[in-house]
């Protein structure tokens, strides 16, 4: 076993913490220096050689910034990268095939993205070395006897282009500027760039400017600049955040096309029915998040998301999770008592500019989750903001006039300078972080206690997200109104913050309304559904609550895709348009619970 001892430089505040783990360590107490203050970096530094494992410093360190792992020796071989002394490692890389689509799942924080930028040639690989990094040489040698031998030596020299589309597209206003045509056009080396505007509907929006774009139009941009560029390698970093089920469809073909091309395409994707589709091979990456991971063999993409759910790879006889994520093959049946009412809503139309919603009359009970289903721009946002009076309607009148709610916005503004225990108090109730069962439902679950100390705005999307649906369910209502909470979530953090909005609501006796794009994630999070229809930008329809069976039937009818189920997981899957299974299911009207 070697051992490694990373240190993470967010979480680490030697300024409030008198230094718990120099002044704890017991090897410095008996004058051996295995972790010391290091002036530079204006943090410690642990030396790993001296430094014998006790776990001390981890237990000892108010901000959990230490991690200590003892890992196979054989395996420092493979070390790919380190961020730093005592940084994140990275063992073994994916291994992209040209003319296949190889799709990257994993956990946040386990290196997927350094993958990524390893593949590109934006960032070197230190071979694990901090101090003497390699020369690209000796780092082309070391992939001798792989494929990535000869796919670094094209890319180095200049022979092999690889383009990225990057994980956080909401930071793209601040790096460019211009219409969207204007940039698209700017990009575009392959001539592609009108047939890309239409194909990912951007023609209606092409005159304006970046900075005015929702998250799904930013989305679209970045696929469509990345996919403009004439490379060889393709590299997209989580391309279906804020995109609707059609347009993730619509992108999961334009990648697919990507492969017939023989393009070498890698995808990092958590939306579990999107990869399936798009994915020839899997790799996993596993690991402790924010200290290392390590990424799989390439394997079939049926056999990689079923292990991943499993939480066991059997070629590597490892486990990574202590839990299974399983799927019900048919939905549990609620049925609601006329006592279990806690509202209702009548039929509410409502006119903004030239788009007009249209909401049928509904009902909410206690302890029931409502997910929304429906394209970008049909009114689902409109919708919530109906019920909770933040709008008022044109015909009919919000129905949460007296009842106190919280609500999750879509979109989650980054900038405040304030710490994550301030913002969650500020939002949401101000005992609630003293409260030992929202403590243990939703605050430890979500890996929030790691978070409490760091700034609003030093955050990375995910841990953004999972902060904003805390403080969302920091306060003690009735009724929860939580818009898109799964973006940039991986699987687990998707399946934790289902269970800790599932549990609110119980024990609150509450309801909350779900915004949500992920099908497959409506399978574990919510109870009804109410499916949204019409023309995007012009005219939404907001039918009743129905049972997830019929709403799923009537949203993929819609949509125009069926799910068959995996023998194994019974995880849903995508058919492929025409096939046998397609056109049965069609015909008998069974979308998504088969049998
Ligand atoms: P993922 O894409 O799987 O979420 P990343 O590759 O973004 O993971 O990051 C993996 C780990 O590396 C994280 O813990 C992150 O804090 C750390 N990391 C990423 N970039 C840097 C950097 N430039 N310097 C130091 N650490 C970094
Ligand atoms: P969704 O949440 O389903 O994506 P929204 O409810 O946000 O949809 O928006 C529905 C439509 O209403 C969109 O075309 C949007 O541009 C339009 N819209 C939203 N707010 C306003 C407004 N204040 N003025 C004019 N149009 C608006
Ligand atoms: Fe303080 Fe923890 Fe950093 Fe050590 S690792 S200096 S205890 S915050
Ligand atoms: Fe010291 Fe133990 Fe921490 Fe190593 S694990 S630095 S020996 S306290």
């Amino acid at each position: 076993m070697v051992r490694i001892a990373v240190i993470d430089r967010d979480l680490c505040k030697p300024r409030k913490c008198n230094l718990e783990c120099i002044r704890f360590c017991p090897m410095v107490r008996s004058g051996r220096k295995a972790i010391e203050f290091n002036e530079e970096l204006r943090r410690p530094v642990i030396h790993e050689m001296l430094c014998m494992g006790c776990g001390i410093c981890v237990k000892k360190c108010p901000f959990n910034a230490i991690y200590i792992v003892n890992l196979p020796e054989e395996l420092e071989e493979e070390c790919i990268h380190r961020y730093g002394i005592n940084g994140f490692k990275l063992y073994r890389l994916p291994i992209p095939k040209r003319g296949k689509i190889l799709g990257i799942i994993g956990q946040n924080g386990v290196g997927k993205s350094t993958a990524l930028k390893i593949l590109s040639g934006r960032l070197k690989p230190n071979l694990g070395r901090v101090d003497e990094p390699p020369e690209w040489d000796e780092i082309i040698r070391r992939f001798r006897g792989t494929e990535l031998q000869p796919y670094f030596k094209a890319l180095v020299n200049g022979k092999l282009r690889a383009v990225i589309k990057p994980q956080y597209v909401d930071l793209l206003p601040k790096k460019i500027r211009g219409t969207v045509e204007q940039v698209i056009l700017i990009a575009d080396e392959r001539g592609i760039a009108h047939e890309l505007l239409k194909d990912l509907e951007l023609e209606d929006i092409k005159d304006r400017r970046i900075s005015h774009l929702s998250g799904g139009e930013l989305q679209r941009l970045a696929i469509a600049i990345t996919m403009c560029r004439d490379a060889d390698v393709y590299l997209f970093d989580e391309p279906s955040s804020f995109l609707d089920v059609y347009q993730r469809m619509k992108i999961a073909k334009l990648i697919r096309n990507l492969a017939l091309e023989d393009k070498i395409v890698v995808v990092v994707e958590h939306d579990l029915a999107v990869l399936d589709y798009i994915s020839d091979l899997v790799s996993i990456i596993y690991g402790t998040p924010g200290a290392y991971g390590i990424v799989t063999e390439p394997r079939g993409v049926r056999v990689g998301i079923n292990e991943y759910l499993d939480g066991y790879l059997p070629q590597e006889n490892m486990r990574i999770r202590e839990y299974r994520i399983v799927f019900d093959l048919r939905p549990l049946e609620r049925s609601w008592k006329p006592e279990d009412i806690l509202f209702t809503w009548p039929k509410m139309t409502k006119r903004l500019g030239s788009f007009k919603l249209i909401a049928e009359p509904g009902e909410a009970h206690v302890g029931e989750v409502i997910g929304l289903l429906g394209p970008n721009g049909i009114g689902k946002t409109t919708f919530i903001r109906l019920l909770a009076g933040d709008l008022e309607p044109d015909e009919g009148y919000s129905p949460l006039g007296k009842i106190e709610y919280s609500y999750k916005p879509q979109y989650i503004a980054s900038d405040l300078d304030i710490s994550v225990e301030e913002f969650i108090k500020e939002k949401g109730d101000k005992s609630a972080l003293s409260n030992s069962w929202f403590l243990s439902e939703v605050i430890k679950p979500l890996g929030i206690d790691r978070l409490l100390d760091r700034r609003i705005n030093e955050l990375s999307g995910g841990e953004l997200q999972v902060v904003y649906i805390a403080a969302c369910l920091a306060k003690d209502v009735k009724v929860y109104l939580i818009d898109e909470p799964f973006a940039y979530l991986d699987v687990e953090q998707r399946f934790r913050v289902s269970r800790a909005i599932r549990h609110v609501v119980e024990a609150r006796a509450a309801v909350a309304f779900v915004v949500e794009h992920d099908i497959i994630a409506h399978d574990f999070i919510a109870d009804s559904l109410i499916v949204f229809n019409g023309k995007p930008g012009i005219e939404g329809y907001a039918l009743a609550p129905l049972d997830l069976k019929s709403g799923m039937n009537k949203f993929l009818k819609q949509v125009g895709i069926t799910f068959r189920r995996d023998l194994h997981s019974k995880r849903p899957r995508i058919n492929k348009e025409g096939s046998y299974l397609d056109r049965l299911q069609k015909s008998i009207g069974e979308y998504y619970y088969v049998g």
